[in-house]
């Protein structure tokens, strides 16, 4: 159990975060982003939570009440973010719409951009520095080995602990705490804790490639892995180098920070634009 916070520390320390800056702590009610904020917090950060209420029936209730129940004990604020209050329909609606239009796009791929384009707007206007996730060893080496095998290791340039070379006023870094603790790891450490978690799966994950990607990474030791992403971390400069783009500029939408002139949530969703 040390060796999981020994690695955290270290992870943070590389980051030279400091201990003031505020970081939004983006929580699902699972294990991954609840054993982030309980860090953070032991480890002194000045951490506030948040929480996007998708909407999809009693799995978004236990969701919501397991994130209420550890940011209470953890002492730390809640910020709720009601997807069928602010965009009129739960993630399924949204989700079945954008797939009647556009077939053939995965589940986790359209909830992922919403999710990342709300995280980015509200971490933004509640003045926070950097946002934190839950994304874990075996995620990241999932997400390494996909793009790898897609033929598209470039894909993997925004990677790594921290989005540092993604600098724009409208940007917000994100951080990743658990970039190099084992899934297996983090589920011991959240039930040796007693953190109210909620273990199932998402009931609408159905990205088929990542199933099949996490198969494999489950028959892998944590070795394993780790030495999958120390590839990544010698390769990261290189692969940084790959990158054809141009910086960051703002969508003709929405207004948010975007890598094209239409970000990938308007693509989606048409969205107004304020702020
Ligand atoms: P996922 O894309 O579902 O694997 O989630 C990746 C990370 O995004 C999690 O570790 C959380 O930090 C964050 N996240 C996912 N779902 C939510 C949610 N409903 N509310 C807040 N943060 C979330
Ligand atoms: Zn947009």
């Amino acid at each position: 159990m040390k060796n999981i916070e020994q690695k955290v520390k270290k992870t943070l320390e590389k980051m030279k975060l400091s201990q003031k800056d505020k970081i939004l702590v983006a929580m699902s009610g699972g294990k991954d982003s609840s054993v982030t904020a309980y860090l953070l917090k032991k480890f002194g950060y000045n951490i506030e939570g948040f929480h996007i209420d998708l909407g999809m029936g009693s799995y978004s209730k236990r969701c919501l009440e397991a994130v209420k129940k550890l940011c209470k004990q953890l002492d730390i604020k809640l910020h709720i973010y009601n997807i069928k209050k602010e965009m009129g329909s739960s993630m399924c609606y949204i989700r079945s719409g954008i797939q009647h239009e556009k077939k053939g796009l995965k589940n986790c791929a359209i909830c992922g951009v919403i999710k990342k384009w709300i995280m980015n707007r509200e971490a933004r206007k509640l003045h926070f520095k950097y946002i934190a996730t839950g994304h874990n060893l075996d995620d990241e080496t999932q997400t390494f080995l996909m793009n790898i095998l897609k033929g598209s290791p470039q894909l993997s340039a925004n990677s790594g602990i921290i989005t540092r070379n993604v600098k724009d006023k409208k940007f917000i870094t994100r951080i990743k705490p658990l970039f190099y603790v084992a899934e297996n790891d983090i589920r011991k450490y959240s039930k040796k804790m007693k953190l109210p978690v909620v273990y199932e799966r998402c009931p609408c994950a159905l990205d088929s490639y990542r199933i099949q990607m996490r198969q494999f990474t489950n028959s892998l030791t944590t070795k394993e892995k780790e030495n999958i992403m120390k590839n990544f971390d010698i390769l990261f400069p290189l692969i940084q180098k790959l990158k054809t783009e141009e910086g960051l500029k703002y969508c003709e939408i929405c207004g948010e920070p975007s890598r094209n002139n239409i970000c990938k949530m308007c693509q989606l969703v048409r969205v107004r634009k304020n702020r």
